[in-house]
């Protein structure tokens, strides 16, 4: 079968290659791939940046947003062969986070990840997944559904800035989505269900693509290199998803007193000239919370799902004109370096010749 593949920690080392196809396990479920939708991950691991092929391999197939139909079941699960389901990214270690279905919390950092960390990914003709880390998809929802798997990120930051909140009478009000590619503009629909005022800051202009969905959800874009960050006032919630430390560090002076600010980049190391004495101080000061969070467990994915029926029916089509462009497994390179208006590139792996 066609599969795209890397040499992880090889500089654009990314191919279409002929490999064998994978047969599942007594537990694991095959199945035959309908899209994959690439990402900043995906594009980083081909920067050479990170990435581990499965043990006994050189060579890492790619993609972990991934749509697919059953073709075939083993093991105990609620599918069925025919169904179409969408596959978590993480698979746990025996930590007892991970043990209790929070691999995503995962304590020991000893769990796998497809298309990531020693486990192959999806961007292929056939992949193969635990069968109990598949969720299932409605057919209303198949035109969108490799979106959820950056939506599961987007629900598990929210839910718990929400939790942390729980310390306190929280009434949120204003928030700020810092970046507004895939996972911003899924955080603004979100947050935009919960009927909160989200200003989406990035740096395309206020004509482009990306800045009409914001504002067709009733977000407020804002462009960074037209407006600073400092002008746009004080906020109760901050999600930070550029991956910049500058614009992290900017950031964090806009929270408002008892308010919290989520990290959801992979930030590049860099020495800062931050007065850090006042940054703690203005933490203590104003009872503020930063936390980090990354992947996502299967009930965030079902919880996005959920979310995705919802915004389907009060925001028509914004999901799928997420979906900027829909490639063949030979057009990979489309994917993998995007023009500077798309969004999501997906991979459609339904006809490969
Ligand atoms: C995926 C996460 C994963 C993370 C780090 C992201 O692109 O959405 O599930 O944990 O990369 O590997
Ligand atoms: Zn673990």
């Amino acid at each position: 079968m066609k599969a795209i593949v890397v040499n992880p920690k090889k500089k654009d080392s990314v191919r279409l290659q002929e490999i064998e196809k994978p047969i599942p396990k007594d537990s694991q479920a095959l199945l035959k791939v309908i899209e994959v939708g690439i990402d900043g991950t995906d594009i980083e691991i081909n920067d050479g940046l990170y990435g581990e092929p499965p043990e006994g391999s050189d060579y890492l197939v790619v993609g972990h947003e991934c749509l697919g139909v059953v073709e075939e079941i083993r093991g105990h699960s609620d599918i069925a062969r025919g169904d179409l389901v969408v596959p978590t990214v993480r698979r746990p270690d025996d930590c007892v986070n991970c043990r209790s279905g929070e691999s995503d919390m995962c304590l020991t950092g000893g769990y796998k990840e497809h298309g990531i960390r020693g486990l192959h990914g999806f961007a292929a003709e056939y992949g193969v997944s635990d069968s109990a880390f598949l969720v299932k998809v409605s057919d209303k929802l198949k035109r969108v559904a490799t979106l959820v798997e950056p939506m599961s990120i987007a629900e598990k930051a929210v839910l718990q800035a929400y939790k942390i909140q729980e310390r306190l009478l929280w009434r949120p009000k204003r928030v700020l989505v810092l970046g507004a590619g895939p996972l911003g503009l899924l955080t603004v629909f979100l947050l935009r269900l919960k009927g909160l005022d989200v200003i989406a800051v990035a740096t395309r202009s206020k004509e482009s693509f990306k800045a009409k969905i914001v504002e067709r959800v009733g977000g407020a874009y804002v462009n960074a290199k037209e407006q600073p960050i400092n002008s746009l006032g004080k906020f109760d919630l901050i999600l930070e998803e550029t991956g910049s430390p500058k614009v992290a560090m900017e950031a964090q002076k806009l929270l408002n007193p008892n308010g919290v600010m989520c990290f959801l980049g992979i930030y590049e190391s860099q020495e800062a000239r931050q007065d850090v004495g006042s940054l703690y101080t203005d933490l203590v000061l104003g009872n503020k919370v930063f936390f980090g969070s990354v992947n996502a467990n299967k009930r965030y994915f079902e919880e996005g799902l959920k979310d995705f029926e919802e915004i389907e029916k009060r925001f028509p089509n914004a999901l799928k004109d997420m979906i900027t462009n829909t490639v063949s497994p030979t057009d990979y390179i489309k994917a993998f370096k995007p023009g500077p208006e798309e969004i999501k590139t997906v991979i459609d792996f339904r006809n490969v010749s």
